[in-house]
């Protein structure tokens, strides 16, 4: 079959991968000028920057992105680097200790903050105890077949019954269930900020999972009942390494690529996707579209709604998105570990993440006072930086669009405030910056086509109804970071996986 993948990112080259391994005859249409979509890793005077994901999760053998990466025969291609990352509030700093001391050790840390939470604490780890095992089983269980899926079912049951009473909570709900001191719940909930998701729409079944203690600790054994632990990588020399990987793949499979290839419409006949329209007004037949762009464009521009059912058009035009970023990259002439320690930290300047997202979300930036996260990839990857020198980028969620002047005339002058509450805790950046990069929501934009970008896709709200894979146009099947909830990498190659293995089966 003659296969058309609109898009070159994790998604778009998971869905060409799956395709080609089955012998179809596959080209993905590119629009930007380079392939990887926000998976990309930019290049400055002898410095390198990853423009999306930083720490990764699911890269290890035993979780999804690393049996994918097994299943396609290429995880020897790229070099992953266990690590862990700090994590600074307004009041306290929080990295691992020294000297290790145990699986449980934030636990004791925070009853020595809070001594009038241990009760809570102590329930609050037998909670995340049961998740983590429940998750443990599911994840073994997406991949088993036959009796041992049977089995591995059965084990689960009593793990879910075991939770099942937070299932309807959200996260601000499950948060008070075990605390009451503002500040501690704002530890388990600060990365809600990241996802730009309030307290009150994230499903509190997801707090655990969004503070596995391996991202604090990688001295953590990963062995527990159930399975293992989910566990956190860099990728030597930036994710441009996985692209690569999944490139060469494609292109020994006999797949093709073409960059510069912004795809403008998508063909419908008879309520069949038919092939594709680019830009330069060529017109290109397959007998499988698969976009990976945002929804709306996708759905409202490139296919046009007079070919959606009513439903359909709704439940795209009331997704809820994430919203966007504003990041600098930095080359430095010095040494910042005395200031921190490993490659990352999120700084976190408020405890009130639900005002934090409302405020966001109207537009109102908080010109990186609110947090930051600082990311010092030549840490792990020496070769990312002159030597003696370090890459350092600083990014923070930002509103797409400001509702005080516009990231075209504001670009230099919020670049140069969120670095000044960088040098909070790195001083010397400006002064030593040798070169720079600011990224705006303008540039993430224009660099992956969408309506308004969303660094992650959805937001991971409860309830939200995700657009399906398999579109109400026959041969139409759309993937990635829109097509996901709260779509991180593992969870967009993994849900493109599902598609495609779905995809073929109906064939
Ligand atoms: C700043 C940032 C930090 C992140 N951090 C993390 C993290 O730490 N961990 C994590 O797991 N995830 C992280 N993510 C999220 C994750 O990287 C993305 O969700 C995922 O990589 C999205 O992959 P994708 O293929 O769906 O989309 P993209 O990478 O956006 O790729 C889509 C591609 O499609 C192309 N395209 C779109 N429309 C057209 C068209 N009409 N014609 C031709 N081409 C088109 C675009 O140009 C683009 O190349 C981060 C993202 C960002 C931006």
């Amino acid at each position: 079959m003659k296969v058309i993948v609109i898009g070159s990112g994790l998604a778009g080259l998971t869905a060409a991968s799956y395709m080609c391994r089955e012998g179809h005859d596959v080209t993905i249409y590119e629009q930007y000028s380079e392939i990887g979509g926000v998976t990309a890793t930019i290049h400055k005077d002898g410095y390198s920057w990853d423009i999306g994901p930083l720490l990764l999760e699911g890269l290890a053998p035993h979780e999804k992105l690393g049996k994918i990466l097994t299943e396609l025969g290429i995880s020897d291609k790229i070099t992953i680097i266990n690590e862990d990352r700090g994590q600074t509030l307004p009041d306290f700093a929080i990295w691992h200790p020294k000297e290790y001391k145990g699986r449980y050790w934030r636990r004791e840390y925070f009853k020595e903050q809070f001594p009038s939470e241990s009760e809570g604490l102590d329930r609050y780890y037998l909670f995340y105890d049961q998740i983590m095992t429940l998750m443990a089983i599911n994840s073994r269980l997406e991949w088993s077949k036959g009796l041992k899926f049977i089995w591995l079912k059965l084990k689960l049951l009593p793990k879910f019954l075991k939770v099942k009473k937070y299932m309807d909570k959200s996260a601000a709900e499950i948060m008070d269930s075990f605390f009451n001191e503002p500040k501690l719940k704002a530890v388990f909930m600060g990365i809600l900020a990241d996802f730009v998701v309030k307290p009150s729409e994230f499903p509190g079944l997801g707090v655990p999972l969004s503070n596995v203690e391996t991202a604090f600790d990688k001295r953590i054994p990963l062995k527990i009942k159930g399975g293992k632990l989910p566990v956190y990588h860099y990728i030597h020399n930036g994710c441009e390494q996985l692209v690569n990987a999944f490139v060469n793949y494609i292109k020994e499979k006999g797949g093709k690529i073409q960059t510069n290839s912004l795809v403008e419409k998508i063909l419908i006949k008879d309520n069949k996707a038919i092939g594709i329209k680019l830009k330069n007004g060529e017109k290109l037949y397959a007998d499988i579209i698969i976009p990976s762009g945002g929804a709306h464009k996708t759905f409202f521009s490139l296919v046009g709604k007079d070919y959606l059912p009513s439903e359909f058009i709704d439940n795209v035009e009331n997704l809820v998105h994430m919203e966007s970023v504003l990041m600098v990259h930095l080359g430095i002439d010095f040494d910042p570990t005395p200031h921190q320690r490993a490659a990352l930290c999120y700084y976190y300047g408020t405890y009130d993440i639900e005002e934090a997202v409302n405020r966001c979300r109207s537009g109102d930036y908080h010109e990186g006072k609110e947090g930051f996260l600082l990311y010092f990839p030549s840490m792990h990857s020496p070769d990312m930086a002159p030597s003696g020198h370090h890459a350092v980028t600083i990014y923070t969620i930002a509103p797409y669009i400001l509702s005080k002047g516009d990231w075209v005339s504001r670009r230099e002058e919020l670049a140069d405030k969120l670095l000044i509450e960088a040098e909070k805790f790195i001083p010397g950046l400006r002064e030593h910056a040798k070169t720079k990069v600011i990224m705006t929501p303008l540039d993430f934009k224009s660099r992956i086509f969408v309506e308004k970008h969303s660094f992650g896709g959805l937001a991971p709200i409860m309830d939200q109804q995700n657009p399906p894979h398999h579109t109400p146009i026959q041969n139409l099947w759309y993937i990635g970071a829109q097509s996901e909830s709260g779509g991180g990498v593992a969870g967009v190659v993994a849900g493109t996986r599902k598609a495609i293995l779905k995809l073929l089966k109906e064939l």
